[in-house]
């Protein structure tokens, strides 16, 4: 608790229990969990937490530069701590398995479209799609 305290107060947002629980529940996962799951571990640390007010939280820690979202079609949103990488994902199409994919420059945007000079382009989502090890082993073996 104190941590996510301290890393509330270093990005400048007031510290509620609802956003150190929600915080927690991020940075424990070690990535790529819905609002639903989070909620759900949360609310073991605080107790009854709502999902819109999970929402909220998620929001506010993602506008802070604390969470990082990401959006994957036909996938609920994704969260993962902001580690300032630029990392890309790997989705299984099979079991919907997420993984990151290390930016292969570090920066972004790493991919340099083919717009205007007029356009400003700060990121680029990319997302691989395929079979994970262990999907692609069954698909071979069947
Ligand atoms: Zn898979
Ligand atoms: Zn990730």
């Amino acid at each position: 608790m104190a941590l996510a305290a301290e890393r509330l107060r270093t990005a400048g947002m007031r510290v509620t229990a609802p956003r150190m629980a929600v915080l927690m529940a991020v940075s424990d996962s070690g990535g790529h969990l819905d609002a639903d799951t989070l909620r759900e571990r949360a609310q073991r640390i605080i107790g009854r937490l709502s999902l819109q007010a999970t929402y909220n939280v998620l929001r506010a820690l993602t506008d802070a530069g604390l969470v990082r979202s990401t959006q994957i079609a036909g996938h609920p949103t994704r969260y993962e701590t902001e580690r300032h990488d630029n990392h890309h994902h790997f989705v299984c199409r099979a079991c919907g398995s997420i993984r990151d994919v290390e930016c292969t420059v570090g920066a972004a945007p790493c991919i340099e479209p083919r717009l205007p000079e007029e356009y400003d382009i700060r990121e680029a989502a990319v997302t691989f799609w395929g079979l994970c090890p262990g999907c692609r082993a069954t698909a071979s073996a069947s």
